[in-house]
């Protein structure tokens, strides 16, 4: 069993003993930033990323301890149609990227560990390729009506690597120069700092993904207490960034109830409402073969062996479960925030 506890502890991310540089990589100034910045690690030249992430019999958690940095130009697929799994908040032009694989964060119930055959973190130099898309697609949108929608920030988490990879900077520098775009970013970190010196732009929303402390600090290894979390998207909001505050996963704990009853309560003691853009509720929910994967790999949370059923594709609490702890978030949120601020996933 892995040793999960002093993840937290850990700033892995901040040493990486090898880089691993595909061979066009190495013109893009990403490339240079990052091997400035690690400049004592040990640089392989490989021809191609697959080689090195795609390998056989990789071991996804005994990686996650030392993870290694691959950075590659990526080819095509710029822009995903977004999942049934994510809120599209009615937005018609709901998109994701990838500029990179994986995580610095370890939580439990996250699908990566079912997705990708390995921990390491790849990281997509070619940023202008993915402008270039993006500006495509919003050109091409199928509702011109409504801004383009694009989750930046959706599998993995962009801010806690910031001082890493500046993609934030250079996406909220993007955003600006384009009226039909709306972009979110999604944090489990308080690294707003890291973007703190520029000014808040309305095509960008942050977005904190909020737990109850105890939950955090046993499923949600490396990322940022609580507190902190909140104190990061205050200071985001005291600036004039649009935020939003994401209740998702809600998790079937014991006491779930006064659980999460809690953390509403510390929130809004801790954050005007009024100044929130809007708030999400999901509970946890995971596609089959991510979960089917998940549970062959780990057998040391519990978190995967709760009752469970299969909806379609999607595997999840019972109807029942759902719609109790989605009515009990929204009627605990709704003492503060108006319907129409509190999206569902049901
Ligand atoms: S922060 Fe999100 S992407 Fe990162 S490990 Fe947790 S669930 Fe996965």
């Amino acid at each position: 069993m892995q040793n999960l506890k002093d993840y937290a502890a850990s700033s892995r991310w901040n040493n990486f003993s090898h880089l691993y540089v595909e061979r066009g990589a190495d013109e893009y100034s990403l490339t240079r930033r990052i091997r400035d910045r690690f400049s004592k690690a040990r640089v392989v030249e490989i021809d191609d990323y697959k080689a090195v992430f795609a390998r056989p019999r990789q071991r996804f958690q005994a990686q996650k301890e030392t993870m290694k940095l691959i950075l590659a130009v990526k080819k095509d697929r710029f822009l995903y149609e977004g999942s049934g799994n994510s809120q599209n908040f009615n937005l018609e032009d709901f998109y994701y990227n990838t500029l990179m694989f994986n995580c610095v964060y370890n939580c439990d119930y996250c699908y990566l560990q079912g997705m990708y055959p390995s921990a390491n973190i790849v990281v997509f130099v070619n940023l202008e390729d993915y402008f270039k898309a993006t500006r495509r697609a919003i050109r091409e949108r199928s509702n011109p009506s409504q801004p383009f929608y694009l989750c930046i920030s959706y599998d993995t988490d962009l801010l806690a690597f910031e001082s890493v990879v500046p993609y934030c900077r250079a996406w909220i520098e993007f955003a600006r120069e384009e009226p039909d775009l709306l972009v979110e970013i999604r944090t489990k970190s308080a690294a707003y700092r890291a973007i703190g010196d520029l000014s808040p732009s309305e095509r960008v929303i942050l977005a904190w993904t909020l737990s109850p402390e105890p939950v955090a600090a046993r499923f949600e290894h490396g990322t940022a207490p609580l507190n902190q979390r909140l104190d990061a998207a205050r200071s985001a909001i005291d600036d004039g960034w649009p935020v939003r505050l994401c209740f998702d996963p809600v998790l079937a704990v014991p006491s779930w109830e006064s659980v999460y009853g809690d953390l509403v309560e510390e929130v809004v003691r801790r954050i005007e409402p009024a100044a929130v853009r809007d708030v999400t509720v999901g509970v946890f929910r995971l596609s089959k073969i991510h979960y089917q994967r998940m549970r062959r790999l780990r057998r040391d949370t519990p978190l995967l062996y709760d009752e469970y059923v299969q909806e379609g594709t999607t595997v999840t609490y019972t109807a029942e479960r759902r719609e109790e702890m989605t009515a009990f978030m929204r009627q605990r949120l709704g003492d503060h925030f108006e319907e129409e601020r509190i999206v569902t996933w049901t």
